[in-house]
């Protein structure tokens, strides 16, 4: 039997069984060796009766005294009991509401037990619902047994004799990490792996074999973004023979750069005269300052003769560099246009034309930017504004729009270190990891719904004394289903319970001009409670507003809420974010948690990634990246290093040199969206 194999040929596999795996994505013999358990359980030992302890969880090997009784405590509550003995002493087994369980055993019978001893109501110890098999032929006890993420439909031992199965039917597998590979970094060999993953034979074995399929993982990741890179990249790049004329920009600044942003600009003006393409991120939280870095490095391309672009995700954002761009080069004498999609015909052939003529000497715009009849007369520098992800695509068209321009990505999303090495893994990264000085961080409380008048009471106080404010929710109109806060409601209540206070609304369902009317109106004072979905997240900037409000803020990332919490803490007052959640979740507590102690996005983003365990995608997902079926990118970074390491020689010697990887490759590309 192969692989690639459909399930069905498995014993035991009917067609509704098998559609209870395809619910899981299992469809063939390989999925479901690739079905990982989500943990162990040891059934190895067997515990004689008398050294049971209350608490711990233990197999016994017992023979059945009587068979089970039933009693009815409550109308709907049936209690089978059962005593079972061994050499050392008599235990008591129980279940509820299982009239049939008594059919399973005859009298004076050996079989296995499995379960958690407890000390039932009269003080007698005692196993509820244990699992149990027949002594002398032992499947589900008597090792190390695996159990797996399921939901309903499919049980533990339906998966697990499943997949005892198919391991067996599978035969020998065939090996696909070259051996040097598997050498050099100590990666246990597949067959050892796929039998020790499931069923290890101790957990140091368990152990040996995740280790082999988080490296395999993480290196097929890797290989596959990198069959998605720019391959058109090129090795040469223009030569910047002025980069100390940078200074005459800074100098201007009416504040004196953070150590970071020089640090930063360094390294751009290093990588601008050094005759190779530069290909630079630059990470920081927002206000950290990379606009006024990308301006430097803008002004001194313009000072080197070429051209610069710069492209933002949106048209507010667009309009918010070119205003600031027009404002920092006031006194200079570069000249500064925009390019948007919604520019009228007439605008935009005049754009068009001073972008060719080399008239325009810095054009900022949206995607409209990399259209086919956008050129330019020398581009040297190209800025990619990307509040979330450009597609590489994207990037690369923009780039051929000149002859090796430089580029540089801006990042307010700050990720950890482990995700930047694997998305931005042709990248070199700057990190501003400092904030301007006498910058207040926002103050952040986590409340209960409970609480949520006095939240809006505090938000329309502030308003009343001539500050703004913005409310969140994660839907926009009511759904069914749902209780969760919706934007239109919201906004209507408010509107109610405030008479005195202009409220807005905006959302992503809105048109593009509607939109930039309300935002308009925010940024003049008109509108001065602001209720929203996420669209704010994107580079909205009204100092004035000092109080975000978050409803059901355990329904975003943490990255995510950072990011909304950036809009407010850019005047010169106290600014406040107030998450309303009325989960009692764990998890969520920690996350909220985060929030309240920490403004700085790359501890919060280390912290998103730890607090979801592998599977848990959205802060991969996030990024670009398909869903881990098996590595925690924050506990696993030290094999993600070692993969890198391997991906990297791989890709040396050619991908085509090692087909079985590539096919796996492709596979991921096929069945995932990465990236793009
Ligand atoms: P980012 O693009 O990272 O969000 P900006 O470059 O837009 O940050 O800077 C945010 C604000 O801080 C701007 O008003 C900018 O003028 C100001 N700023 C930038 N760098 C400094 C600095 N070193 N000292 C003081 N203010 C700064
Ligand atoms: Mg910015």
């Amino acid at each position: 039997m192969s692989l690639d194999s459909p399930i069905r040929y498995l014993k035991g596999v009917g067609e509704k069984r098998a559609a209870e795996f395809a619910k899981k994505n299992i469809y063939t013999v390989g999925d479901l060796l690739y079905f990982f358990p989500r943990s162990h359980e040891d059934r190895s030992k067997i515990k004689p009766i008398a050294e049971c302890i209350e608490g711990e969880t233990v197999c016994i090997k017992a023979k059945v005294y009587n068979l089970p009784i039933d009693r009815y405590v409550r109308r709907n509550m049936l209690i089978s009991s059962m005593q079972v003995f061994d050499d050392s002493g008599m235990i008591n087994l129980v279940w509820y509401n299982n009239k049939y369980v008594k059919n399973n055993f005859k009298e004076g019978e050996e079989y296995i037990f499995f379960g958690k001893i407890t000390r039932g109501k009269q003080g007698r110890v005692q196993i509820t619902a244990p699992v149990y098999e027949k002594a002398g032929n032992e499947r589900f006890t008597g090792k190390i047994i695996p159990l797996y993420p399921l939901t309903h439909g499919l049980s533990q031992k339906v998966v697990q004799s499943t997949m005892e199965l198919a391991l067996k039917d599978a035969g020998e597998l065939e090996e696909y990490i070259p051996e040097e590979i598997r050498n050099k970094y100590k990666i246990a060999e597949i067959n050892f792996s796929m039998h020790n993953i499931h069923f290890p034979s101790d957990f140091e074995s368990y152990n040996i074999a995740r280790e082999r399929f988080v490296f395999e993982e993480l290196l097929i990741l890797q290989l596959a973004l990198n069959e998605r890179k720019d391959k058109n990249k090129s090795n040469t790049g223009l030569i910047f023979d002025d980069v100390k004329c940078i200074r005459e920009f800074t100098d201007t600044l009416p504040f004196e750069l953070t150590g970071a942003q020089k640090r930063t600009i360094n390294e751009i003006c290093r990588d601008c005269r050094s005759g190779k393409q530069m290909n630079r991120l630059v990470q920081g939280d927002v206000g950290s300052g990379k606009t006024a870095v990308a301006s430097s490095a803008i002004y001194m391309t313009v000072k080197n003769g070429y051209q610069a672009a710069m492209m933002a995700p949106t048209e507010i954002l667009a309009r918010q560099h070119y205003d600031s761009l027009n404002d920092m080069f006031k006194d200079t004498n570069i000249n500064v246009i925009l390019l948007t999609g919604s520019m009228k015909a007439k605008e935009k052939r005049e754009a068009l034309s001073d972008i060719v003529s080399g008239k325009a000497d810095v054009v900022v715009g949206t995607h409209a930017l990399i259209q086919d009849n956008v050129e330019f007369s020398d581009l040297g520098f190209v800025v990619a504004d990307e509040q979330h992800r450009f597609g590489v695509e994207q990037r690369a068209k923009l780039l051929a729009k000149g002859k090796c321009p430089h580029m540089l990505i801006m990042s307010a999303t700050p990720i950890p270190r482990t995700l930047a090495l694997i998305l931005y893994g042709d990248l070199d990264i700057s990190i501003i990891d400092e904030l301007p000085p006498g910058r207040k961080p926002v103050k952040t409380y986590s409340v209960t719904a409970e609480m949520r008048k006095r939240v809006y009471n505090f938000l329309a106080k502030n308003i009343r004394n001539g500050m703004q404010a913005y409310v969140v929710c994660p839907l926009v109109a009511e759904t069914e289903n749902s209780d969760l806060k919706n934007a239109e409601d919201l906004a209507e209540k408010l509107a109610v319970s405030y008479p005195d206070i202009k409220v807005g609304l905006m959302h992503g369902k809105m048109k593009p001009a509607d939109k930039d009317s309300v935002m308009d109106g925010f940024s003049s004072g008109q509108i001065q409670l602001l209720v929203a979905t996420t669209v704010i997240e994107v580079g909205v900037n009204v100092p004035n507003a000092n109080i975000m409000a978050i409803e059901n803020a355990e329904r975003f990332g943490l990255s995510q809420l950072h990011q909304l919490r950036g809009r407010v803490g850019r005047g010169g007052s106290q600014a406040y974010c107030i998450l309303i959640t009325d989960s009692d979740n764990e998890i969520t507590k920690k996350r909220m948690e985060t929030m309240c102690i920490s403004n700085d996005g790359f501890y919060i983003s280390e912290q998103d990634l730890k607090l979801r365990g592998p599977g848990d995608f959205f802060g991969t997902r996030q990024h670009g990246l398909p869903e881990m079926k098996i590595a925690n990118l924050f506990e696993d970074r030290n094999i993600l290093k070692l993969s890198q390491q391997a991906a990297k020689s791989i890709i040396e010697k050619g991908i085509e040199n090692y087909p079985e990887l590539k096919k796996r490759c492709d596979a991921l590309i096929s069945t995932e969206i990465i990236m793009n």
